[in-house]
């Protein structure tokens, strides 16, 4: 029986889907005026670990996952530039041309993470008609008023703002509240339309940024020329796709205090019923202790995993290892110790016996101790740490067997590593590369370290790595 850790009451509670045997998930995507970093990844690989543990409880899925391609302010309160008009006038490129570049880029993060392509990944300028629609049936209800600068969501008119997470408090802020809050009744008063020429608010009430830019995206609505607030575009999309209420939202713990509580009340406010009835977050990752993020400085993308010698699945590997609600500290030393360990992994699967195409109803019931330890390890609110060490455990056995194969197999279902795909296949290097790598030495020999690099480079790109070691060059890697 699958159990998940619900953000709503802080407990582990037994998962049952709202409609029969399918369940419908939601993800908050990337604001994509950026590539995405090995921060932001780790909480796509959680929820890809829970899809394909849904999947593997024999459960249907429908995953959306949006694509923030406005509306998302510098501030996290309603202030500051939006993130995609000020990148792309930084960079003198449309706003459209960044959103699409950065949007395949992340397509392509996911695939080398191995992370499933969700069922939809609608963008928020494709739904800018309903968005408005939703504002206005919440300014008809009584839960809105404007100031000069857009229509703001009035937290003071919903008794239950900010209680659906339990143990969730709302900070006042104190101290330089005016600028923050602007014309905003309260300082979690949230904006829900904004204007992108707003009339000169009169003293106090100072606008941040100093002079304003023409937006590039921005469009006609009832209250005046602008574009959405940040948190419309998830309660909007996920309904239209997924209806209301749905099965499972996911996102990390940044999320709790403004996204998402502001998500729930629009949602909750607008149509009297729960947004999703599971809610679960990811921990940060973390480097010396402090989350990475773009305003840290300490940012570390996939092509640079990729330039350094590192498969991407080595960042999978070293993800699965921690538990999805534990921070995770990010050093290269653990990720290169986690990309040793997924080699070591592949090379053991090699000598396996391939596993059979149709897993026989016999060979099921001999493996189905260990399938079954590892499917309650997962159930268990996602233990991927216990469900690794069980496949450890299963590759110390020193004989072969093809009952480690299913298992392996099986497992790999949800670690998606690879090692399905090397099960039985002995590890050979194509002509090719050989060749390159020879060719490599030679250079070495000569001491032309540049062609060595560059020769390294095709051989990475081929999907192989090679290590220097006391024996001569070590090959590794390809399916
Ligand atoms: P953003 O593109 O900023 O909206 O972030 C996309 C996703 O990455 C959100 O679900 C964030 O919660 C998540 N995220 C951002 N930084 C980190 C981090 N250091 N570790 C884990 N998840 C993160
Ligand atoms: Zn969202």
């Amino acid at each position: 029986m699958l159990a998940l850790h619900n953000s709503l009451t802080k407990t582990i509670e037994p998962f049952r889907p709202l409609r029969g045997r399918s369940v419908r998930v939601y993800t908050c995507g990337p604001t994509v005026y950026d590539f995405a970093h090995v921060g932001n990844l780790r909480s796509y690989v959680f929820a890809d670990v829970l899809r394909r543990t849904l999947l593997l409880n024999g459960l249907r899925v429908k995953h959306v996952m949006n694509i923030t391609d406005v509306g998302h302010l510098v501030g996290d309160a309603d202030t500051g530039e939006d993130k995609l008009e000020r990148a792309a006038a930084q960079r003198k490129q449309s706003a459209r041309e960044l959103a699409d570049f950065y949007t395949q880029a992340f397509l392509q993060d996911l695939e080398r993470l191995h992370i499933l392509t969700p069922d939809a990944m609608p963008k928020a300028t494709e739904y800018i008609a309903q968005q408005i629609a939703l504002v206005e049936r919440l300014e008809k209800q009584g839960y809105t008023y404007t100031t000069s600068d857009g229509v703001y969501f009035d937290t003071a008119k919903l008794a239950s703002y900010g209680t659906a997470f339990r143990g969730q408090k709302l900070e006042e802020k104190a101290g330089g509240m005016r600028v923050a809050v602007g014309e905003k009744r309260l300082p979690h008063d949230f904006a829900l339309w904004k204007l992108s020429n707003p009339t000169p608010p009169s003293p106090p009430f100072q606008r941040e940024g100093g002079e304003q830019r023409k937006r590039q995206q921005e469009w006609e609505s009832p209250w005046g020329t602008g574009f959405p607030g940040w948190h419309l575009e998830c309660s909007v999309m996920s309904r239209e796709l997924l209806g209301q209420p749905f099965d499972i939202h996911t996102g990390g713990i940044d999320h709790i205090p403004v996204h998402h509580t502001n998500e729930i009340a629009q949602s909750e406010a607008a149509y009297g019923k729960p947004l999703a009835a599971y809610w679960l977050h990811g921990a940060f990752l973390t480097v010396d202790g402090k989350r990475m993020g773009k305003s840290e400085g300490n940012l570390i993308t996939i092509t640079q995993l990729i330039e350094r010698g590192i498969d991407p699945l080595a960042y999978r590997y070293l993800v699965l290892g921690a538990h999805y609600r534990s921070p995770l500290n990010f050093t290269w030393e653990s990720l290169t110790a986690a990309q040793h360990a997924l080699e070591h992994l592949r090379t053991q699967c090699r000598e396996f016996p391939k596993p059979p195409v149709r897993v026989s109803a016999q060979l099921k019931v001999k493996v189905h101790k260990t399938t079954e330890r590892f499917l309650d390890a997962m159930n268990d609110d996602l233990d991927t740490p216990k469900a690794l060490a069980l496949l450890w455990e299963c590759l110390k056995k020193s004989e072969r067997t093809v009952e480690q194969s299913a298992f392996v197999a099986y497992a790999d279902e949800v670690f998606a590593l690879g090692l399905r795909d090397v099960l039985g296949k002995p590890f050979v290097v194509p002509p090719e590369v050989l060749e390159l790598v020879r060719a490599r030495e030679h250079a070495r020999t000569e001491k032309d370290w540049a062609r060595a690099d560059r020769l390294r480079a095709q051989i990475a790109a081929l999907g192989y790595t090679v290590e220097d070691t006391q024996d001569g060059p070590k090959v590794r890697g390809g399916a």
